[in-house]
């Protein structure tokens, strides 16, 4: 009787096992930088707060990635659900110019929000003589690894300079975790890169070596940037960095998270809602992201707004 008792409690679980409908986690991916930038921690930490704060409904994992132009392409190849890109980037790619010149617009890229702004940096250390721009002349200086966005901006900054990239300098296209050790090896003079601060990629070498990093302020550069609404002059608060103790002027752009018209809006809508009721946490993660407020991080947004984004800054009455 007891066995058999046990037989029948043990099928009607199984019974209600099968029967209660399982819902699997939908899994989520969104694509960062190099591991000592600042779009990894992005990626992690909307991750986090997503994974937290969903109710089991995502799964959600963070990935480092080569930076602004892959995760562009990758988030339209359905390679990625999310992607990290500088404000500039999305808008060469949502009207065809720059990497875009070839293959044609991305006409699936959308916005979701945008993060912190990112300084264009010129990194060098102070034993290698270069004062400024024009001092690059003859050396070995790290453009960017292709993919990344700083490249873009390292080849318009020499070429407004009048910088032959071919000629004039020895380019070196590494991935930013390779450059920063490379400075502070003296394998290269110096590097550029588009980055949030602080950056622990310029925070480390800054406690390996001396750093200085160099303004990109000439009036021709203020007149490259005059028309774009995705730059504006910045300047790098001393003592940022090690040794950097004066302000340095320079140029800057929004990181921002982008997507695809093909993701559902459903999808789009929660992560927005997620990260929105939960900003304190978010800005909590990373010192990069404790001056966002929802006002800034619906600026700079120059691909199309996602429906999945619109409907949540509507609901809110923020546009
Ligand atoms: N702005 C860089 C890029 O677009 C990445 C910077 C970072 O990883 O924080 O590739």
């Amino acid at each position: 009787m007891r066995r058999s008792l046990e037989l029948l409690s043990f099928g009607a679980a199984l019974m209600l096992m099968i029967a209660a409908p399982v819902h699997a986690a939908r899994d989520l991916l969104i694509g960062g930088g190099s591991v000592t930038g600042v779009y990894y921690q992005v990626a992690l930490h909307v991750c986090n707060v997503l994974n937290q704060h969903s109710g089991g409904k995502y799964n959600c994992v963070g990935r480092p990635a080569l930076g602004s132009v892959f995760n562009i392409n990758a988030v339209n190849r359905g390679l990625l659900d999310f992607g990290v890109a500088q404000s500039d980037r999305n808008w060469q790619a949502t009207n065809g110019t720059a990497d875009w010149e070839k293959k044609g617009p991305v006409d699936k890229l959308r916005s979701v929000f945008s993060m912190h702004p990112e300084a264009v940096l010129l990194v060098t250390r102070q034993d290698t003589g270069i004062a400024e721009v024009a001092d690059l002349k003859g050396k070995r200086v790290n453009i960017g690894n292709p993919g990344s966005g700083q490249r873009g901006n390292a080849e318009d900054v020499l070429r407004i300079y009048g910088i032959d990239q071919e000629k004039d300098i020895n380019a070196e296209g590494l991935q930013q975790g390779d450059a920063s050790r490379a400075l502070v090896d003296k394998k290269i003079d110096a590097f550029f890169y588009t980055v949030g601060n602080p950056s622990a990629a310029i925070e480390d070498p800054a406690q390996s070596t001396e750093i200085s990093i160099l303004p990109i302020n000439s009036e021709a550069m203020k007149e490259h940037i005059s028309d774009k609404p995705y730059y504006v002059m910045t300047s790098i608060p001393p003592g940022t960095y090690r040794g950097v103790e004066e302000p340095v002027e320079t140029y800057a752009v929004k990181a921002t998270v982008v997507t695809s018209s093909d993701l559902e809006e459903e999808v789009v809508y929660d992560v927005v809602k997620t990260v929105f009721e939960n900003l304190e946490e978010l800005k909590s993660s990373h010192a990069a992201f404790k001056h966002l407020t929802p006002e800034s991080m619906l600026e700079g947004l120059s691909a199309p707004l996602h429906p999945g984004a619109e409907k949540y800054y509507k609901e809110m009455g923020w546009m």
